[in-house]
């Protein structure tokens, strides 16, 4: 388990998103956060022709970030972000790396209290995936692959048995 984990604002977040990130990211990692200064999109990672940033230039762009030993950092964005291939996605994270990033906008709904659990389970979901967890076919898994907001609902924000063993012996 690293020590840390960093939650990178990108533009302004909500302040209640972020206190409620903190609080699941550390219930579900048991490490300490730490909320760094925003900083402003990197313009070179807008695509006009769909209107949305690249996830993976974000990425790119965080990892200049100076981290330390047993950091893990995860970005949040109001921005809408796409990778090729797909329409939009909630977010991105290098499988066994460091760094991961979420979007808000297409987790939004009427009802504060569903918007703030869907960004929660695509914080934890995103950071399992730097801790070298894959997607899961459970449903009882957050790590099950949502394609749509309605199935980030369906899912759990807790970890399937196997995925919570594996996480454990990190
Ligand atoms: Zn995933
Ligand atoms: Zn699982």
């Amino acid at each position: 388990m690293p020590d840390v984990i960093s939650i990178q604002p990108f533009g302004e977040i909500d302040p209640m998103i972020i206190r409620s990130l903190e609080d699941v990211l550390t219930s579900s990692f048991h490490c300490d956060i730490e909320v760094l200064s925003p900083l402003d999109m990197p313009l070179h990672a807008f695509s006009a022709r769909r209107n949305q940033f690249s996830a993976p230039t974000i990425l790119r762009r965080i990892t200049r970030l100076e981290v330390g030993e047993g950091r893990k950092v995860l970005s949040v964005t109001n921005d809408d972000l796409y990778v090729r291939g797909r329409n939009y996605i909630f977010g991105q994270a290098q499988v066994n790396g460091v760094y991961a990033v979420i979007s808000l906008y297409r987790l939004r709904t009427g009802d504060m209290l569903n918007f703030i659990e869907r960004v929660r389970k695509e914080a934890v979901h995103e950071i399992g995936h730097t801790f070298g967890l894959l997607h899961c076919d459970r449903h009882d898994c957050v790590m099950r692959f949502s394609e749509n907001a309605e199935e980030t609902d369906a899912k759990p924000i807790t970890f399937c048995d196997d995925h919570r063993m594996l996480l454990e012996e990190k």
